[in-house]
């Protein structure tokens, strides 16, 4: 069986991390019930929390974090030379993620605050499509371990796969959690692309919208739901602020 241009033969892959916490690596390191029936699938050619090989052939890479450095280019474009598909995975490597914040303040203002007169060599974060060609996303801070199985498990085995078009809503309905609106608080739930099981609004906290817009979204009617609860405009523009996700949205509206 072949798909986008090779085998089913054990798929090669490499996983690596930009500027993260690593969280979406550790989420694949520790999930030790199917950690080794999915480790069985594949060759692990640079890995570096589960494998000490380096290698630089690879058929699949997986990339974590956003770009902040000059020598990050440098590097993510030589990893998209050697990978065959490049796979953006957690909030940080689709959308910029956290890191983003400090795009907001002029850089230097942002190194005084952190590092006082300390050098230090940094620039304005962007995510990995601003640099290189992303041939798949996943988005999630952290990911789900499983979702990131089954689209590796899918292209390994040639079949097709994607991620949910519909909002974290549908997910949360379906776990019969009562909805933060009525509870007085913004939740991003209606804008946000599901695939997390709804898990933060199970837990009683609002969605942030790590996963970023689902497909359709109807932003204005989001806005005018907010407005009409009357809940604060500022707390919603830091929330779609957050991950730096709806940045497009909030442009085009705003
Ligand atoms: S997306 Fe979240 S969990 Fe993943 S690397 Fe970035 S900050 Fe960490
Ligand atoms: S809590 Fe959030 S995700 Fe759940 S139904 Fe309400 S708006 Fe949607
Ligand atoms: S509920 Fe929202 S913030 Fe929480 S994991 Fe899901 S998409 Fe991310």
């Amino acid at each position: 069986m072949r798909h986008l241009g090779f085998s089913n033969e054990k798929l090669k892959i490499g996983s690596f991390d930009f500027t993260c916490c690593e969280g979406c690596q550790l989420q694949l390191a520790n999930r030790e019930s199917t950690l080794p029936a999915f480790l069985e699938l594949l060759d692990i050619r640079n890995f570096r929390e589960i494998s000490s090989e380096r290698h630089d052939d690879y058929d699949i890479a997986l990339v974590e974090g956003s770009i902040s450095r000059e020598d990050e280019i440098e590097r993510l474009k030589t990893i998209r030379k050697n990978a065959k598909i490049l796979i953006a995975y957690g909030s940080c490597a689709c959308f910029g993620g956290v890191n983003s914040l400090k795009n907001r303040i002029p850089t230097q203002e942002a190194v005084r605050e952190v590092y006082g007169e300390h050098r230090v060599d940094t620039m304005p974060v962007r995510k990995i499509n601003d640099v290189v060609k992303v041939d798949f996303s996943i988005p999630g801070c952290p990911v789900s371990k499983e979702e990131v199985e089954r689209i590796v498990v899918s292209i390994a085995t040639g079949s097709m796969t994607g991620l949910p078009k519909y909002p974290v809503c549908v997910e949360c309905k379906q776990r019969l959690n009562t909805c933060l609106f009525d509870l007085g608080e913004i939740c991003l739930g209606p804008i946000t692309r599901a695939g997390c099981d709804a898990v933060c609004t199970s837990g009683k906290t609002a969605c942030l919208g790590c996963r970023g817009p689902a497909d359709d979204i109807n932003f204005l009617s989001f806005m005018q739901l907010v407005a009409d609860k009357g809940l604060s405009h500022e707390e919603l523009e830091e929330k779609l602020g957050f991950y730096n996700c709806f940045e497009a949205f909030r442009n085009d509206e705003n």
